[in-house]
């Protein structure tokens, strides 16, 4: 069995270290025996899944935004709604995640329109508004198990996100999350995922991560199980930060 890492415009939306989400996955993959291959899918190329694979769709600023709005308007965009439809593992960042939804509209006045994997919109900040900068803490309900978890990560972001009809990834516990009014961080439906957290995200939250491997593999055997990491670095990292950040809950 081999896991797929489709990183799409690796080159254009990689902010605040998106690309450690990639290093992250293919390295619990090989700690583990689990072969890895990263496919990058760049302007003008399609998709093309394998049968076990997961989607990332890094952060980028507006002017990346605008120059692959196109792009993904066409084919990609339709084929990454139906991968996400049929429960398909997909991850998108800030700047990734607005055009995972309906339409992003940048402080221009630039409506472009999104891949409408999430019913949710992003507005600009309004002139008086700014940016939604700082480390971030969320609690996340996790489906599959039922139980509550926190990620953290870094983000920093002037659109401000409004959800639809689609759940939360979870919710702020401290920081700014979606718009920093409701109280909402990311968005999730089936094995797609949408967040502002870059950090990069993965590498702070392994577990994350592995839940992510995880739905892939099982996409071709209902029965894989991860083995078991020794993480007491990454959760003392962890334990850092959300220590770090319980003065502002
Ligand atoms: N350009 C978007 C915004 O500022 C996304 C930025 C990002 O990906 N960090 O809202």
């Amino acid at each position: 069995m081999k896991l797929t890492i489709h990183h799409l415009y690796a080159d254009m939306m990689n902010l605040y270290g998106d690309r450690g989400n990639v290093i992250s996955i293919r390295k619990r993959c090989e700690w583990r025996g689990i072969p890895v291959e990263v496919v990058d899918v760049g302007l003008g190329e399609g998709v093309k899944p394998t049968g076990c694979d997961i989607f990332l769709f890094g952060g980028g600023q507006d002017r990346e935004q605008a120059l692959l709005a196109d792009d993904l308007s066409g084919s990609k965009g339709v084929d990454l709604r139906a991968i996400a439809d049929d429960g398909g593992v997909i991850l998108g960042v800030c700047g990734g995640y607005q055009l995972m939804g309906n339409s992003y509209e940048t402080p221009d006045g630039e409506k472009l329109p999104g891949v409408g994997i999430f019913d949710l919109h992003t507005e600009p900040r309004n002139p008086d508004e700014e940016r939604l900068i700082g480390n971030v803490l969320v609690r996340v309900r996790v489906p599959e198990t039922g139980e509550e978890r926190e990620i953290v990560g870094f983000e920093n972001h002037g659109g401000r996100t409004r959800l639809g009809d689609t759940e939360p990834l979870g919710e702020v516990v401290a920081g700014f999350g979606n718009n920093g009014e409701d109280g909402t961080e990311g968005a999730r439906r089936l094995h797609a995922y949408g967040t502002y957290l870059h950090g990069s995200l993965l590498p702070k939250n392994p577990w994350l991560t592995d839940q992510l491997i995880l739905s892939a593999l099982r996409r071709v055997d209902d029965d894989f199980d991860l083995e078991a990491l020794d993480d007491a670095a990454e959760r003392s990292a962890f334990a850092s930060m959300a220590s770090r950040m319980a003065g502002r809950r």
